[in-house]
């Protein structure tokens, strides 16, 4: 139930569990991080609290941008299975996700059909499978995850890694989702709580926006790929 991404300079661990942590008023029954760095992308995961994912860690995953997720189970029990973020066969793209993918049946079973293997129960799984699929007839991983999300049906945050790429790739249709702008890091998050300790510049992201974060730049397009510009607010935040 919440999302949260980071990309910048230094190490994303911390942020993405104080952001975490920070999104807990929304309710959830799991919560999960995968980061990135030069040896891959690493995901921790478990069912119960943000506190348990950080004792259940031995230190700190090192790397430089992650993503995070507080879970509110709607497709399978709250397990550690079952906790985002959620990853292709192979592991190298890796996946968060708030909503619920209301065609997933069908899609996993072509994807299943097609080679692809499942490790948990959730309507999630469809989507670093399909991004994967897509990756095998192109290149472009912008141009795979808006094919992506461009076959699911249902409502959806969604934030995605790949292994070897310095970007953290992200679309929403009926669930929340803000970009944080800070003067070195990038944001993404359910809500703005999340990264507050860090910017209160912020963009409201649209139904059918796509966005792709860098280190030193991030782009908006529509699911054609059509570059949109959306405005900075600041926000007035007096909790
Ligand atoms: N439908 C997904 C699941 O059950 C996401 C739930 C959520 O929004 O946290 O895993």
């Amino acid at each position: 139930c919440g999302i949260i991404a980071r990309i910048g300079r230094g190490s994303a661990a911390e942020t993405l569990l104080s952001g975490l942590e920070n999104l807990e008023y929304r309710g959830y029954d799991s919560a999960g991080i995968a980061v990135q760095n030069g040896s891959g992308v690493t995901v921790h995961k478990t069912s119960g609290e943000v506190s348990d994912l950080k004792s259940s860690l031995d230190g700190r995953p090192h790397g430089n941008m992650g993503i995070g997720h507080t879970r509110w189970s709607t497709h399978g029990p709250p397990t550690d299975e079952n906790a985002h973020p959620h990853t292709d066969t192979a592991g190298d793209v890796a996946v968060v996700h708030n909503g619920v993918i209301d065609n997933y049946d069908e899609l996993r079973a072509d994807l299943t059909a097609a080679g692809h293997e499942f490790e948990s129960e959730t309507d999630t799984e469809v989507i670093p499978h399909l991004i994967d699929e897509y990756l095998q007839s192109t290149d472009d991983t912008e141009r795979a995850v808006r094919k992506a999300v461009d076959t699911l049906e249902g409502s959806y945050a969604i934030a995605a890694i790949v292994d070897g790429e310095e970007r953290v790739y992200a679309a929403r249709k009926g669930s929340p989702l803000v970009l944080g702008l800070d003067d070195e890091e990038w944001y993404l998050a359910s809500d703005v709580p999340a990264f507050l300790d860090h910017t209160d510049d912020v963009i409201y992201l649209e139904d059918g926006d796509l966005v792709v974060l860098e280190p030193d730049a991030y782009r908006i397009t529509d699911l054609d790929g059509t570059r949109i510009e959306r405005s900075v607010d600041t926000v007035d935040w007096d909790p």
